[in-house]
């Protein structure tokens, strides 16, 4: 053999050696990865699995202690339940008038209030107006029922000129669903009684064209009198509509709480 030939067989050699040396480590590296991959995915199946049953237990939770109070539907986790807000009046139908003061204005002002406290408890709501503006009673109840809302609510303030001291807050209830718009009633009278600052009254029964025909459980809120001096400057203040507001919309929360047997969360208004 000559020289050439030795030196290329050497290099030929090399080369082989290279050759197995990288397809050993390869197959090293292989068998390595294998269990490694299979561990992070047992791990992640196992996060999966325990995330799942966590889940439904919570989701099983919920119905466990409907007799905690006060209950809430953050709690519920239900983003759906969908309650309708109707700002009595508007435009060029004020509403009850004293003096500068005009219904429809302090109507609006406390479901703008009642809108945000709800939304931040995840409730959807829809108002059937967000300004000053002219809707009929007709137009109202159909916003709500073409919404297909789970709950109506019209807000108002009273009147009563033969008397000034009379003073306090109202719901009336007299919907197709009549129990369910009862039991909404006396929660938001119950909330409002827990305050100091407002003045509860009662829930009645009542004809209004709105709670005739809204397709939902429905209740229509007479906030106070305009017609009592000292309420209609509460009624004028920024506080006490939030405090009225608040109220409400704990009313309309711990409604399930009232229903026993029938117990549930919100449900999906869709
Ligand atoms: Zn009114």
């Amino acid at each position: 053999m000559n020289k050439k030939k030795y030196r290329k067989r050497i290099r030929f050699r090399k080369r082989k050696k290279l050759k197995r040396l990288i397809i050993a480590y390869l197959l090293r590296a292989i068998v390595i990865l294998i269990p490694i991959i299979m561990i992070i995915l047992m791990v992640c199946g196992c996060l999966y699995i325990y995330d799942k049953f966590t889940n439904e237990a919570d989701m099983i939770d919920i119905y466990a202690d409907n007799d905690a109070t006060p209950v809430t539907s953050a709690k519920y986790n239900v983003p759906k339940f969908c309650v309708a807000i109707d700002a009595g009046h508007g435009g060029s139908d004020g509403g009850t008038v004293s003096g500068e003061v005009i219904e429809k204005d302090i109507n609006l002002s406390v479901a703008l209030k009642l809108k945000a406290i709800l939304e931040d408890n995840k409730i959807e709501v829809v108002l059937t107006r967000s300004s000053d503006e002219n809707i009929s009673l007709a137009q109202r109840t159909s916003i709500a029922n073409d919404f297909s809302a789970d709950f109506f609510i019209s807000l108002h303030c009273n009147y009563y000129e033969d008397d000034a001291q009379i003073a306090g807050l109202e719901c009336y209830y007299n919907s197709p669903d009549a129990m369910k718009s009862k039991a909404y009633a006396e929660s938001i009278i119950n909330a409002v009684s827990l305050s100091n600052d407002i003045k509860a009254r009662d829930a009645k029964a009542e004809g209004y064209y709105v709670l005739r025909n809204t397709q939902m459980p429905a209740v229509l809120v007479e906030m106070g009198f305009l017609s009592n001096y000292s309420e209609r400057q509460k009624l004028l203040s920024d506080d006490y509509q939030e405090i009225l507001s608040q109220r409400i919309a704990e009313g309309i929360l711990q409604y399930p709480c009232l229903q026993g047997a029938e117990n549930q969360p919100p449900v999906s208004c869709r």
